[in-house]
């Protein structure tokens, strides 16, 4: 049996808001090559249980690189004992670039997890933000949500997949799921660390495989 068709698989679509896209505030590499797949699965409607990420800043977020002056972005310092890349500015709340992608149907989209609400904390994750001041990474509340639909096991694609999809599908690995990614529905920021996430997830045990396992 198609191991999608499972009513214990849920898909977890990471990030894919315009910000993220080429000529974004963040572009991620080919960011944009996975919105017609994305939305193809999204409407042969494959999963029982879908959630989407919605990366949501406020403005002046801790993350961005105008919060921290004489810093050039994609630098990286030391925040809370952990290190912090600073970003330029992206999905700050309510404006436009931060807007789940206007072109895929989300008609299917059963929940949507809003993450780096928090003005000092990141969060690359669906599952917990980033370490915040007092040591310890919070709970957004996304795995308890699937358990309590009796998901085992979760799908995740979106971008970028050296960030926020590898963070979220590790997160997945530790917190008792069986994890895969759809390698072909995610892009990185740069490409030139595709092998480095390839080996973080088989070394965890997370599955890489196609969306093209859904057909049919
Ligand atoms: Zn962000």
């Amino acid at each position: 049996m198609n191991p999608a068709l499972s009513p214990h698989a849920a898909l977890i679509v990471v990030d894919v808001q315009p910000d993220f896209m080429p000529g974004g505030a963040l572009a991620c590499h080919e960011g944009d090559a996975i919105v017609p797949g994305l939305d193809a699965l999204l409407r042969a409607r494959r999963f029982r249980h879908v959630v989407a990420t919605q990366d949501w800043h406020p403005h002046g977020h801790v993350s961005f690189v105008d919060a921290h002056p004489g810093r050039a972005p994609f630098e990286q310092i030391t925040l809370y004992g952990q290190p912090q890349t600073l970003w330029p500015a992206h999905c700050v709340q309510g404006t436009p670039g931060a807007a789940l992608h206007p072109d895929i149907d989300w008609s299917a989209l059963d929940a949507v997890i809003r993450k780096g609400s928090d003005s000092a904390v990141d969060s690359y994750s669906g599952f917990r933000e980033n370490h915040g001041p007092h040591g310890v990474r919070p709970s957004t509340g996304l795995a308890g949500w699937l358990r309590e639909r009796g998901v085992d096991e979760v799908f995740v694609c979106g971008l970028a997949r050296d960030v926020c999809v590898l963070w979220t599908a590790q997160d997945a690995a530790d917190l008792g799921f069986r994890a895969n990614v759809l390698w072909d529905l995610s892009r990185p920021v740069t490409p030139a660390g595709d092998a480095a996430t390839r080996a973080t997830l088989q070394a965890q045990g997370i599955g890489i495989v196609d969306s093209t396992v859904f057909a049919g």
